[in-house]
């Protein structure tokens, strides 16, 4: 790789060095050890050989090196020549600070203080090629505790704020002797492989701990840093029948929302209502591939429905759901997207395992943490990745708006999709708050493509050239749809995580069925793309054995019926009335 990165550590590897190894890892860049005392190993490294070094490093450890400087000419030289950048983290010490930071601007007195309590974060725009996707985002009332914060004035030519508080700096570049130092006033990095206890990751937790290392790794190797080749985008509203309203849903009213303001949204579907699309809406839907697409939400939507352990049943329940939207089709003519989204939010392990065996292609969900007695350990490493693939079945992760625009930004950051969920409830504003949420995500600095929920999870994967003639590509979905956006014709070398390669019958792209391995927990695969070709690749497993579970009880299918009717009630009646109720109140106190 032509990105070498070096972690200068003081005489012990710490926790935060650590760490540090981690993040970048998991975007793929290897990071050399080497300690402050072995000086002259690195210092050997001609930048000829292996092009500029990055460095990663404690601030007192980037201290002493600078220090060494006013010894060494010949240090200060090598710099000068075969440092490409560095990215300091705090040591705890405010006196390193003051002294490095003194050294970095050239001598310039800075006040550096302690702030307690919530304080809103801001991120320049004027660094869109460091900042991405993050550019320019405000993040209210952040709980920070014990934080350092450089005093704003003391920006000048040598230094940029990147990450302010109202208070002051936090993360900011400085140039030193021609060389960028990124310097963060976090003292710890984040931990990936810590397992999470919420059940989704929230980057305002870990705001200064994380986003400063993952926005220099992307900036500092670009070649080596795995990557995704599009930002794409869906929102999905749960449950809604295809009727001309659902609840606060007015299909015409969103579509021509959609054309306005530039979006696409996903019904999640509930199978059982296969008969019962009204043709306005079906004729909609049809008219606007683009812009409306549905996927499949349970079978029944039974209080958790794919939370049990049997797998024969779920099984059986999702072939059931495939089934209804195929006759759903044939009434109507809409194709669905392959795509679970568990009702209320409930999977178990078993549900991920009978999911594998049918014909879709990934799970969509809020939550990823299973519903099991002992769920599996889920890790900042697994969430941060495309989809979750901890489980026997990819889990693509989606938010609520009130999650925050900066949770999607960082999310985007990571190359995951933009999967946005809501209730029809969330309209109830004839979508004035959907609409200025569209917005904010329109309006960060890489746009996001919104595509039909399908198209979404095919598109979804990370990729990397390794060579000018290579490209390495990570696929999640069990189908994804590559393209070669280069001049060049090339081989892509496609590899995705797999813990049970028996159980695939075969693997196609367009043209029929292609040759695959297995190693080591993963199925490796490659195609070949003329300049601007695209292909589908597509993953089939064997059809589960057995079935001893194929029908439902006269009781259960009428308190099914029963159980939808009354929700379709509660939707259109109860919720509509009691929030038009609570409008009119407040607009009377008001
Ligand atoms: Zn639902």
């Amino acid at each position: 790789m032509p990105e070498p990165g070096l972690v200068l550590t003081g005489d012990d590897v710490s926790m935060p060095d650590r760490c540090l190894m981690k993040v970048a890892q998991f975007f793929g860049v290897p990071l050399e050890t080497v300690a402050m005392r072995d000086v002259e190993m690195w210092e050997s490294v001609s930048p000829s050989d292996f092009g500029t070094t990055r460095l990663l490093c404690r601030a007192d450890v980037l201290l002493g090196l600078l220090r060494d400087f006013e010894q060494s000419q010949e240090r200060r030289d090598w710099w000068k020549t075969s440092a490409h950048s560095a990215f300091v983290y705090w040591d705890g010490e405010v006196n390193t600070l003051e002294k490095l930071v003194s050294i970095l601007t050239g001598h310039k007195l800075t006040q550096i203080s302690r702030e307690q309590g919530p304080q809103n974060l801001f991120v320049t725009d004027e660094l869109d090629d460091f900042c991405k996707t993050m550019a320019g985002l405000r993040v209210g009332s952040l709980s920070t505790h014990d934080n350092i914060v450089l005093d704003s004035s003391g920006a000048h030519e040598k230094r940029i704020d990147i990450i302010s508080t109202d208070d002051g700096a936090v993360f900011m570049r400085f140039q030193y002797e021609g060389v960028p130092v990124f310097l963060s006033t976090s003292r710890e990095i984040i931990d990936t492989d810590a397992e999470l206890v919420s059940q989704n990751f929230d980057v305002r937790e870990h705001f200064l701990c994380a986003v400063p290392l993952v926005l220099y790794i992307k900036w500092a190797f670009p070649e080596t840093c795995w990557n995704a080749p599009e930002a794409s985008a869906c929102l999905v509203i749960d449950d809604p029948l295809l009727k001309p309203t659902h609840g606060f849903v007015d299909f015409q009213e969103l579509l021509s929302l959609m054309k306005r303001h530039t979006f696409s949204t996903n019904i999640a579907f509930i199978p059982w209502n296969w008969r019962r699309s009204a043709p306005e809406v079906v004729r909609l839907f049809k008219e606007n591939p683009g812009n409306y697409s549905v996927s499949v939400h349970g079978c029944d939507h039974t209080r958790a429905e794919f939370g049990s352990s049997s797998q024969q049943r779920l099984y059986w329940k999702s072939q059931q759901a495939l089934e209804r939207m195929s006759r759903h089709e044939s009434i109507t003519g809409i194709r669905h997207d392959p795509v679970m989204v568990f009702p209320q939010g409930i999977f178990s392990e078993a549900a991920m395992s009978a999911l594998k065996r049918t014909d879709l292609i990934a799970a969509v969900n809020n939550d990823i943490i299973s519903a099991d007695p002992y769920p599996r350990a889920i890790t900042v490493s697994d969430v941060w990745d495309i989809a979750v693939m901890g489980y026997p079945f990819p889990l693509f992760t989606r938010r609520y708006p009130w999650e925050g625009v900066e949770n999607f930004a960082f999310d985007a950051l990571l190359g995951k999709p933009t999967i946005a969920v809501i209730h029809h409830d969330y309209c109830s504003d004839h979508c004035v708050r959907l609409v200025n949420f569209i917005q904010r995500l329109n309006a960060l600095k890489i746009a996001p493509t919104w595509r039909s929920l399908g198209e979404v999870v095919r598109r979804s994967c990370r990729q990397r050239e390794v060579s000018p003639e290579v490209v390495e590509v990570e696929m999640y979905g069990t189908e994804l749809r590559i393209e070669n956006r280069s001049e060049q014709p090339k081989p892509f070398l496609i590899r995705r995580r797999e813990c049970e390669p028996s159980a695939i019958r075969e693997i196609r792209d367009g043209s029929g069925p292609i040759a695959w391995n297995s190693l080591n927990g993963h199925i490796n695969l490659k195609i070949d793309l003329n300049p601007a070709e695209t292909k589908m690749v597509s993953i089939r497993f064997h059809e589960l054995a057995g079935n001893g579970c194929n029908g439902d009880t006269l009781p259960y299918r009428l308190k099914t019926m029963l159980r939808r009717y009354l929700c379709e009630v509660r939707d259109n009646y109860v919720t509509t009335a009691r929030l038009r109720l609570s409008g009119s109140r407040r607009r009377v106190e008001s």
